[in-house]
């Protein structure tokens, strides 16, 4: 018999699962059909294994220059099988404890893939959701009064670029590797590209990355950029931008070579594999969106701001509606979906506050807008900018690359982006987006104490050196 729900959730991933455990704290009967596990993307495919595997090469790269701290070693090498088993140890922990968090809020998990049937007498609004048991057995049928679709997204290749998993890898492949190549091509700058780029240097892979636009991570300001642009050269990795791939020209025959137009000339790259990391696409086939009024705009489901999509008992969030591809959005915005259905008038999500991290070695993490958005939206700025290279505690760690750089409003005094790149940042940037909710100065980011010493004296600093005050400069 077909079961009743105030709200089913098609997807178990970040945006997924945290929407349930909202909506079953609002006393909402909710159900979640997932095909493959829960956590998604995120925990299975994401944030938690690459992270884990950065943090393997972050340990064998600093043991390596472990004499620069006082510390002998010898015979340093990196047994990959068993970064992998570390990795996968801590995505079992965290799978368990989702497994567990579904149980504690009563949620029910149907494994399976989930459609959306329509409207039927049985469900007028919004319509009947079909699951195409894991295991075989027949269809459940779930009857739903809302529904949230939270399909995530896979990754993107180009035309001609087929993934292969053998020689032509996207970073699904790649986590799964068993051993280490020699040497990598990496088609794209992006954050997931430099991640991996900063991760395989760090174990001692050769890397080239091949970029389209003139800079690695474009999104971020352009002194970011730059300065990871250096200290990714002074890793040993190659960086080739302006350069188009031609997928056409790939041959595979023990390795793989690809050509690239660059700066108008024909270059031709050589390596063990290539991976490729050109984005992400959303998963709306198969979910049965042709049953609905549901809008796809370039490639991505339309929602307004509560991310009811045009039925309006059908909520869309995270991967599958584009923007922010990130898991803290993700999460975000189930939250805000959940709270609107269950009648709270939550608030609309300002994705300006979202704070954006890239987790290679050095890391980088940012909020708000880059100099030259500030610049191009019409405001005066003035910076601040300080380095790490005087920062005690940068020093004691022995990372003392990178800087906090801050655009504010000249006339106004309004933080109008942080820009950071260095030791920890990622842990850093949410002092950052707290004094932009709340509309801090920077005077008052200067006048809140940073303990001596931290990391964060260099957010003080920053603060300090809007206004040409900085300290120790
Ligand atoms: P997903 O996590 O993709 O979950 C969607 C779920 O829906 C999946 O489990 C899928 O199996 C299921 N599903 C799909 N179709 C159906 C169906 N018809 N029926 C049932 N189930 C279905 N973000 C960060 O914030 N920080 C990071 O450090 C970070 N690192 C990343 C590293 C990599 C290599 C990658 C690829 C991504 C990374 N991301 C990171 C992005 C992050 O993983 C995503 O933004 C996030 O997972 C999106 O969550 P979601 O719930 O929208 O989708």
């Amino acid at each position: 018999m077909a079961q009743e729900y105030d709200l089913v959730i098609l997807g178990g991933g970040t945006g997924g699962y945290v929407a349930a455990i909202r909506a079953s704290q609002l006393g909402l009967k909710t159900a979640i059909v997932e095909k493959g596990k829960l956590g998604g993307t995120c925990l299975h495919k994401g944030c938690i294994p690459s992270k884990a595997l950065l943090r393997s090469a972050e340990v064998y790269a600093t043991t390596k220059h472990s004499k620069d701290f006082g510390v002998i070693t010898s015979d340093v090498s990196v047994d990959f099988r068993l970064v992998q088993d570390r990795k996968n140890k801590i995505i079992d922990q965290l799978h368990k404890g989702v497994q567990h968090l579904m149980k504690q809020g009563k949620i029910d998990v149907y494994e399976g893939l989930g459609r959306i049937l329509g409207p039927s007498i049985f469900s007028p609004m919004p319509g009947t959701i079909s699951v195409e048991m894991n295991n075989g057995e027949e269809n459940e049928m779930l009857l739903p009064k809302n529904v949230i679709v939270a399909t995530g997204s896979r990754p993107r290749t180009l035309p001609g670029l087929e993934i292969d998993g053998e020689y032509v890898m996207s970073s699904d492949e790649a986590l799964q590797l068993e051993s280490l190549p020699s040497s990598i091509i990496i088609v794209g700058g992006g954050v997931i590209g430099i991640e991996w780029a900063s991760m395989l240097s760090d174990f001692g892979v050769q890397v080239t990355v091949i970029e389209y636009a003139d800079r690695i991570i474009p999104t971020e300001d352009k002194e970011i950029s730059k300065e990871m642009q250096r200290l990714m050269k002074k890793k040993g990795i190659k960086l080739v931008t302006s350069a188009k791939v031609l997928p056409e020209t790939i041959v595979k025959d023990n390795g793989v070579a690809i050509s690239a137009e660059v700066k108008g000339a024909l270059k031709e790259f050589k390596a063990e594999k290539l991976l490729v990391s050109v984005g992400r696409q959303a998963n709306i086939e198969g979910i049965g969106l042709e049953n609905t009024e549901i809008q796809v705009v370039k490639g991505f489901i339309e929602t307004n701001e509560f991310f009811q999509t045009k039925e309006s008992h059908i909520y869309a969030i995270g991967d599958v509606i584009g923007g922010l591809q990130l898991a803290h959005v993700a999460s975000h915005e189930g939250i805000v979906a959940v709270e609107h259905i269950a009648g709270k008038d939550p608030t609309p999500f300002d994705y300006h506050l979202v704070s954006r991290c890239i987790y290679s070695n050095p890391e980088v993490s940012s909020v708000g807008i880059t100099e030259d958005q500030a610049i191009e939206k019409g405001h005066q700025v003035k910076i601040g900018k300080f380095s790490f290279r005087a920062i005690g505690k940068a020093l004691v760690f022995g990372e003392s690359d990178g800087f906090v750089k801050i655009v504010a409003d000249e006339q106004t005094n309004d933080i109008l982006g942080v820009h950071m790149i260095g030791p920890h940042v990622t842990d850093m940037i949410t002092e950052a987006g707290l004094a932009m909710v709340l509309d801090a100065t920077p005077w008052e980011i200067a006048h809140t104490i940073h303990p001596h010493p931290t990391l964060s004296e260099a957010i003080g600093e920053a603060a300090l050196a809007v206004d040409g005050k900085a300290i120790h400069s």
